[in-house]
């Protein structure tokens, strides 16, 4: 089964997103905040990590440096509300493998997540 990291500050976009990918057959799982995400990176391993940039505390940006340098096989994808292209092209720069903005598009995020782990395979 193929596990899916999704990391929002926001719960309800977390839970939605859970629950989303749990009826396509993910293991998932969810972290609050960047902290937290970095904290189950490290014991779940995940294929695929949802990660917001616009977060309180650790951003998505730092969070995406530090999985991309312990965990590079790690396919990241950036999701941000963010109206301004310079975080999203900072995070591409780091590692980023896409990005969506939202409202987000449930069935664009299936297929980039489904590609991306078919890149791996
Ligand atoms: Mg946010």
């Amino acid at each position: 089964m193929l596990k899916l990291l999704v990391v929002d500050d926001e719960e309800e976009i977390c839970d939605f997103l859970r629950i989303f990918f749990e009826e396509r057959n993910f293991k998932v799982s969810t972290a609050l905040s960047g902290e937290e995400a970095l904290r189950k990176v490290e014991v779940e391993q995940p294929d695929v990590c949802l990660l917001d940039i616009k977060m309180p505390g650790l951003d998505g940006i730092q969070v995406l440096k530090e999985v991309k340098r312990r965990y590079p096989k790690i396919k990241v994808i950036m999701v941000t509300a963010i109206e301004t292209t310079e975080k999203i092209e900072e995070a591409v720069r780091i590692g980023a493998d896409n990005y969506i903005t939202k409202p987000l598009s449930l069935e664009y995020l299936e297929k980039d997540v489904h590609q991306k782990i078919s890149d791996v395979a």
